[in-house]
């Protein structure tokens, strides 16, 4: 896969980010509803990419340093997201919030969406299958990620054109991370490590607890699709691709 190639589905990613802001600002309610069953099967996929399909290829290219890389890449998007920000959670905001605590976590958001790149990349780097498993966990959690951020942005007053902006934001911040994986010799070399905390952490501590405390079956329900269709289409890939 040549870097236009990771580019265009980087793009494609960040468009989703738009779409999501986009569904808020227009309020469609039957399009959030929507958006939470994708944010439960996001999450199942992302834990067994991470899990299954990043983290062995990882330790693989560096057995020692690659586990602490992976442990730093979660602990940085707590320190961005939590940590250093005083009002953060996945999903559709809807209470009214600070300027500082939206702007804090558009600043936390876009690391996490940089890293959205890097990971893209970074799979390309080892094989198209992997990449192309990426670009489908990243995909899937663009559009409730438009969603959290243009929310946030409405519910600390900002106007619907600025949330937009923000999710674009966020969309030009993944774009980076392609552009910047194979240029940046550390993320070269440790972006995969990274990229599976990175996506350990969206998918275990955004967006788990985001629809576990809600009763319906249709959320875990679309957790356990979600983890089983990564096995499905990691096998179909290894088909196609072989
Ligand atoms: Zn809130
Ligand atoms: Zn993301």
């Amino acid at each position: 896969m040549t870097l236009a190639g990771a580019l265009s589905l980087g793009g494609a990613a960040a468009a989703a980010n738009v779409i999501g802001a986009w569904a808020v600002t227009r309020s469609a309610k039957a399009s959030l509803r929507f958006i939470e069953v994708i944010v439960a099967f996001a999450a199942g996929f992302m834990l067994s990419l991470a899990i299954v399909g990043a983290i062995p290829e990882a330790l693989a290219r560096k057995p020692v340093e690659g586990a602490a890389v992976v442990l730093l890449g979660y602990l940085l998007v707590h320190l961005s997201q939590h940590t250093l920000t005083p009002h953060f959670h996945f999903g559709e905001e809807t209470h009214s919030v600070s300027r500082v605590a939206s702007h804090s976590a558009l600043v936390g958001l876009l690391l996490h969406t940089f890293f959205d790149g890097v990971a893209i990349a970074s799979g390309f780097l080892v094989d198209t299958a992997l990449g192309v498993l990426f670009f489908v966990a990243i995909f899937l959690h663009k559009l409730p990620e438009g969603v959290t951020i243009s929310s946030l942005a409405i519910a600390s007053g900002e106007s619907p054109r600025r949330a937009i902006l923000s999710a674009a934001a966020l969309g030009a911040a993944t774009i980076a991370g392609v552009l910047l994986t194979s240029r940046l010799g550390f993320l070269t070399e440790y972006g995969l490590a990274l990229s599976a905390g990175v996506t350990i952490y969206v998918g275990a501590s955004n967006l788990v607890p985001e629809f576990q405390h809600k009763r319906t079956w249709r959320l875990p329900a679309a957790f356990f699709v979600g983890a089983g269709m990564f096995l499905a289409l990691r096998a179909l890939l290894g088909e196609v691709l072989a």
